[in-house]
């Protein structure tokens, strides 16, 4: 060996084990709470480097608050936090004129149209007065008289939401309509936050937002990691195990948000054609990429009846469900039979999805 070739040998020599010592420097998990959008919201990510980590959460909080902030639908007017939510603007000027507002909430407003329609009417973002009736958001729901229902249900329709790409504005035809996109927005600002975190060229994180799960890349064992279906009886129990891997799962359920009055369970999932809380289902899971669509569609399916529900989910690439429908049974799209570890217990029936 010559000296050159010799110099060459340390330095690969050196190079080498540089390397190795960089792929051995141990993986930190960094994991961040915050109350976002009335839930608690966990973020969890994994890598190398704990200060890219924790630049990267921060940055994806920011982000969720800016999504909050615009879809919020229940600050004062004349506070500043009604004056930057576009939710807000845009119900105020209802009847009146188109407010221009940004890019997100178009985004989030033309999603809102398309599943209104795919949906037969089933999801609705314009079912604001209904909500509004119903005082789901503050802290004395109860039962609205039938004549007030039916007056603020003929304000319900997205066909009077007008939407403007190249203007960028929002437009509620009716005097009295009202915007809630409490079914969407939290979905939305996950996935736009999950977005954040892998702009930071992080490769394994995990976003919950109070049942709304979107995961990236696998856990830190390298394996899918396991989300828990929850039991909608058994505050403590799960009905079933999803492995995720690179996607999102989104659940609605009659049993977060609710009340009872003459021995029934109002919940805040109403059917946008009667006016009443939907009643097929206790609980729907979502499963698709984008957390996004998951929110939505986990509405949606939560509406429909559990056989429309399925047969509207085997049309849609990319997207699985699984439900406990209202008489106990369970039912899923099947690819998710060789997925799934489903736990009926005593509660349920489970005859393999269908
Ligand atoms: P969660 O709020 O528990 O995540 P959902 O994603 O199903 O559950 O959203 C429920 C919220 O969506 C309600 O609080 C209300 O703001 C709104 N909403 C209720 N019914 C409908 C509907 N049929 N279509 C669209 N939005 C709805
Ligand atoms: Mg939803």
């Amino acid at each position: 060996m010559n000296r050159k070739n010799a110099l060459l040998f340390v330095a690969i020599l050196l190079i080498g084990g540089l390397a190795t010592l960089q792929y051995l420097r141990r993986s930190y998990e960094y994991k961040s709470n915050q109350f976002l959008m009335d839930t608690l919201v966990t973020i969890t990510v994994h890598g190398k480097d704990e200060t890219q980590l924790k630049q990267a959460v921060t940055e994806a909080y920011t982000e969720m608050h800016r999504i909050a902030d615009l879809a919020d639908g229940f600050p004062q007017p004349g506070t500043a936090a009604y004056n930057s939510s576009d939710v807000c603007r845009i119900n105020q000027q209802a009847g009146k004129q188109p407010v221009r507002v940004d890019r997100d909430t178009i985004e989030m407003l033309l999603l809102a149209k398309k599943y209104n329609r795919l949906s037969d009417g089933a999801f609705d973002v314009t079912i604001g007065p209904v909500m509004e009736l119903w005082g789901f958001g503050g802290k004395n729901p109860h039962v609205p008289p039938a004549d007030k229902l039916r007056e603020a249900l003929k304000l319900v329709d997205s066909g009077n939401l007008e939407v403007n790409e190249t203007e960028q504005t929002a437009f509620l035809r009716k005097t009295g309509m009202k915007l809630d996109l409490g079914a969407m927005a939290k979905g939305y600002a996950t996935e736009k936050a999950l977005q954040v975190i892998k702009k930071h060229g992080i490769q394994k994180a995990m976003i919950d937002a109070g049942g709304n799960i979107r995961v990236l890349g696998s856990n830190l064992q390298g394996k899918p990691w396991r989300i828990g279906i929850k039991d909608p009886r058994k505050s403590d129990g799960i009905v079933a195990v999803l492995p995720l891997e690179n996607s999102s799962a989104v659940t609605s359920g009659d049993y977060y948000r609710y009340f009872e009055a003459g021995g029934k369970r109002y919940h805040h999932i109403l059917d946008p054609r009667t006016g009443y809380p939907a009643t097929n289902s206790m609980s729907v899971t979502a499963v698709t990429r984008d957390a996004g669509l998951a929110d939505i569609l986990s509405t949606v399916f939560f509406v429909l009846s559990p056989g429309n529900a399925l047969d509207l989910a085997r049309t849609m690439a990319g997207v699985e469900l699984f439900l406990v429908s209202a008489d106990g049974h369970i039912r899923h799209t099947p690819p998710l039979l060789s997925r799934l570890e489903v736990k009926p217990g005593e509660s349920y029936r489970y005859d393999q999805g269908r």
